[in-house]
């Protein structure tokens, strides 16, 4: 279950963001100004995942919308509860790549580090709302055989920051981290899968800036961008710092029903993005974990929506359809462009 973030005696300004989120679906609905009944009804399911979204990302919101594409991603709702077929707790099998406390193998050459539980946001869609981060997690001390079997590999050369959301640890905590990772002759890449920058754009400070500035890898940040809409001035100033370091800035969506599914709203999105300095990069199919068949969208609309970008969009701006498949050896590339007529 993605971890509750305890505030730091000493807090900076995100930091004081991410403890005044709001987590209780009350609040949300009265900020919102929706009626009460929404909030009795997304109890239950808060109470297995809780809510949790920052102020500023609620603000981007449209008041009185229930069906607001920003608000969908985080409200919980009772098809949550539903049981279907096919929707389990751990949809990739992740317990099986299991390198060693906290780090995953899934690819050849690359590795994953769960830096974290903790998120600035609660995505119901969420593919790691059951992982047990409590077990897996690489928290201080345990990362020390997280690094070791990563040292004994001369096989991985990317480390993949993960969680969670890696930007959840402070900036000494990020520090500390790499000066140890900096000892692995074999490691040359780093990513880092991120949604702050855009749900929680006060976490890009003046000392993430210097330690992205600090790496000594070819660093790849990935943002997790679902609609336009999130892309406000915080979001894009937030971007455009980030772009300042240097690391080559990519975007992957999560393709949700009732949020983005169609290709007027993934168009904006990709040339938001572009305005951004951001490449959209992938397109994934929702995993298939329990509780969110309500987003689903099938293979076929998929290809079609890819499809219709690559008839509205430069080739660049057309993110690459994917599904994550267990056990197979790189994700699953279901649409990148024009699809032949017959097929
Ligand atoms: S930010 Fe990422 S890891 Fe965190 S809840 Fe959202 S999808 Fe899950």
């Amino acid at each position: 279950m993605i971890a509750a973030t305890p505030l730091p005696r000493q807090t900076s300004g995100w930091q004081r963001e991410l403890a005044e989120a709001i987590s209780d679906p009350a609040e949300l609905a009265a900020e919102l100004g929706l009626p009460a009944e929404w909030a009795t009804a997304a109890a239950p399911a808060a109470a297995l995942f809780g809510l949790r979204v920052p102020r500023s990302f609620v603000a981007r919101m449209r008041h009185g919308d229930p069906d607001d594409p920003l608000l969908r991603q985080v409200l919980p709702v009772s098809a949550e509860l539903a049981e279907s077929p096919g929707f389990v707790a751990d949809p990739l099998e992740e317990a099986r790549a299991r390198r060693a406390p906290g780090l995953l193998q899934k690819y050849r050459g690359r590795a994953l580090l769960i830096a974290t539980g903790a998120c600035a946001v609660h995505c119901r869609y969420c593919f790691r709302r059951e992982f047990p981060y409590g077990e897996q997690q690489g928290e201080t001390g345990r990362w020390t055989e997280a690094i070791a079997a990563l040292a004994a590999d001369p096989g991985i050369s990317e480390l993949i920051l993960s969680g969670g959301d890696p930007f959840s640890l402070t900036n000494a905590r990020l520090e500390s981290l790499t000066r140890a990772l900096a000892d692995i002759p074999h490691l040359r890449q780093l990513r880092v899968h991120t949604r702050q920058p855009v749900v929680l754009p006060s976490r890009v400070d003046a000392g993430l800036l210097a330690w992205l500035r600090s790496l000594p890898w070819r660093t790849t940040v990935v943002l997790h961008v679902n609609h336009a809409r999130e892309l406000d001035t915080t979001a894009g100033d937030a971007i455009t710092a980030l772009r300042s370091t240097g690391v080559l800035l990519l975007n992957q969506t999560v393709l949700l029903k009732g949020v983005n599914d169609d290709a007027a709203t993934l168009a904006e999105l990709s040339r938001s993005l572009h305005f951004a300095g951001v490449l959209p990069y992938y397109l994934h199919l929702p995993d298939r974990v329990r509780g969110t068949a309500h987003f689903e969208v099938s293979e076929a609309r998929g290809r079609q929506l890819v499809d219709a970008l690559a008839r509205e969009l430069p080739g660049y701006l057309v993110p690459r359809l994917v599904r994550e498949v267990p056990g197979e050896d790189a994700k699953v590339v279901l649409a990148a462009g024009l699809i032949p007529a017959g097929r």
